[in-house]
């Protein structure tokens, strides 16, 4: 199985999206493996964000994330990166696909509401950056079998 990292980021918290989004992510049948509230300093969005050092949006970028606090949770499942990112939509609201996340409560790109680790090796890079060992929390669901065929 997968596991995903995922960042309400300060604007789903200040809107009062947490349980919302959570929500979606849990109603998809994946599994809450590691969860927590913070505040992210400067140096945790530059490491955070490191793949868009010198793009135009960068600096907007480590202000936003870092301007109040997030939830950072990590999610487990069959195919939980791709699924995430599909529950979450394009990263710009107004081209995202109805019924997504940031479709369904965002606008603009600078504000879009959650962050999905996009691969394996960043999901692995991420969840490493985010949490230590000790977080993670092994646990079945009770009725995975009727998410999970096999
Ligand atoms: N972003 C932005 N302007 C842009 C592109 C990206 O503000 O033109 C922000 C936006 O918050 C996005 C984040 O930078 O979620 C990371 O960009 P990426 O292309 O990795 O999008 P994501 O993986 O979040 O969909
Ligand atoms: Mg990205």
């Amino acid at each position: 199985m997968e596991k995903s990292l995922v960042i309400i980021k300060p604007d789903g918290v200040q809107r009062g999206l947490v349980g919302e989004i959570l929500g979606r992510l849990e109603r998809r049948g994946l599994r809450l493996v590691a969860m927590k509230m913070q505040s992210v300093s400067p140096e945790l969005a530059a490491r955070h964000y490191a793949v868009h050092q010198g793009k135009p949006f960068y600096d907007g970028l480590v202000s936003y994330i870092s301007s109040s606090p997030v939830v950072v949770l990590a999610v487990e499942g069959n195919k939980a990166i791709e699924a995430v990112r599909q529950t979450v939509g394009a990263t710009n609201p107004t081209a995202a696909a109805p019924g997504t996340i940031r479709a369904d409560f965002g606008l603009e790109i600078g504000r879009n509401l959650i962050h999905a680790s996009d691969g394996p090796e960043t999901a692995a890079q991420e969840l490493a950056l985010w949490f230590g060992p000790e977080e993670f929390v092994s646990w079945s669901r009770d009725g995975e079998r009727w998410v999970y065929e096999k």
